[in-house]
């Protein structure tokens, strides 16, 4: 009756937090461990665990400004999470905003020419809903200016672009390992990279310590999600407005903290796990758009060659722009409107004028389907039916 799919979740087992546990009462044995575990998985040679996908971005362009103490600007797509751009403003660097193609959701390269300037310290690419961007003719653009590249796979952990994993292109990579990614540890972030010289500067910077509140606090939050997240529970986190469930802010109230034993002990699972979850999300992935392909105004993004996309939740787009949502089937917008609309983070823009009709069309006509394993063949028959019924009018 009250069945509510969450528009994106990865299940956290009591074995899970089990793991997190022994960690957390027997030392932190494991967090060298998933770094390890991080590092032969991507085949990189550096790996740093921080408190959430922000931290690790805010911590990289720190590092990256040391290196190149008189470059302040850093271009990010005009659509993409609230916490990129808030990862710059906490940082102390501006915001340089490059249009995407609404038919790949990848950066115009032409637009992103136009971003570029030689205050440029970073470019960060975005592979959102785990569909690769176009790395060739990003890099390509990239090299020729001279700029650092932070590969933000935090929605994409597992895909490949042309046989190479996401996260490994560029200078760094991130990943975020929070609730509604492509693996959890309730709160969490990685940095990869093969740069000593970002390594390095990485090592010098502090991040605050996690005490046994921040650890007990991981562990009611891991128990409660692997409860809630379930879709006859659902409809209680839904319902409780003060979480703020799946809804994307920009704010630079967050911390740059320790990643925890109790969080590299459910990470370790999870990591195991990650092709299994991806292949079940590709498959899932596959059926709606055989559903949905004879429906009217219903389009999904064109993958770029050589891209091996994780569907972290599938992208719709329709030609109406009114709203076809439906919480209880865990369709949703993603981001409401680009960034360049946000008002706190205009004082941060640097601003040329410039407008982003890409960015904008694409966040009027998407919305986003669930792909997680709680979606079942009932569930698909639902989505498929509110779908078909939208493309009628
Ligand atoms: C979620 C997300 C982040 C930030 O990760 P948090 O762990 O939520 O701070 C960064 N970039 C993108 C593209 C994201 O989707």
């Amino acid at each position: 009756m009250l069945r509510s799919l969450p528009p994106s979740g990865v299940p956290i087992m009591p074995s899970d937090i089990l793991a997190g546990l022994k960690d957390t009462l027997y030392g932190n044995k494991c967090l060298e461990g998933f770094k390890e575990d991080i590092c032969r998985y991507f085949g990189v040679r550096h790996c740093f665990l921080v408190s959430s996908g922000r931290a690790a971005l805010t911590m990289l362009l720190k590092a990256m400004r040391q290196l190149s103490p008189d470059k302040d600007e850093v271009v990010l797509p005009a659509y993409t999470s609230f916490s990129v751009p808030s990862a710059v403003v906490k940082a102390g660097l501006k915001v340089s905003l490059c249009d995407i193609d609404p038919e790949t959701m990848s950066p115009d390269i032409d637009s992103l020419k136009e971003s570029l300037s030689d205050k440029t310290l970073c470019l960060v690419v975005c592979h959102l809903y785990g569909y690769p961007c176009d790395m060739d003719a990003i890099l390509r653009v990239a090299r020729e200016s001279g700029v650092f590249v932070i590969d933000d796979a935090a929605q994409a952990m597992g895909a490949t672009y042309k046989g190479k994993a996401l996260g490994t292109f560029g200078d760094a990579g991130i990943f975020s390992l929070s609730r509604g990614k492509n693996i959890t540890t309730i709160d969490g972030g990685i940095i990869i990279t093969d740069s000593d010289k970002i390594a390095a500067e990485l090592s010098k910077l502090e991040l605050k310590k996690a005490g046994f509140l921040d650890r007990l606090n991981l562990i009611f939050k891991a128990m409660i999600m692997s409860l809630l997240l379930r879709p006859p529970f659902y409809w209680i986190p839904q319902r409780l407005p003060f979480l703020k469930l799946g809804l994307s802010v920009f704010s630079t109230e967050f911390g740059l903290k320790e990643f925890t034993g109790v969080q590299a002990g459910i990470g370790r699972r999870m990591l195991r796990r990650l092709k299994q979850i991806n292949e079940g999300r590709k498959k899932r992935a596959g059926d709606l758009m055989a559903g949905l392909s004879g429906c009217n105004g219903v389009k999904f993004p064109r993958e770029i060659a050589g891209a091996e996309p994780v569907f972290l939740r599938l992208p719709v787009r329709l030609n109406r722009i009114d709203d076809c949502g439906k919480a209880g089937l865990g369709i949703v917008r993603s981001y409401p409107y680009p960034l360049d609309e946000i008002d706190a983070l205009r004082p941060h823009l640097v601003s040329d004028g410039r407008n982003f009709p890409g960015a904008k069309e694409f966040s009027m006509r998407v919305w986003t389907l669930p792909t997680h394993v709680y979606v079942q063949q009932k569930d698909m028959k639902n989505i498929l039916e509110h779908y078909s019924l939208k493309s009628e009018v």
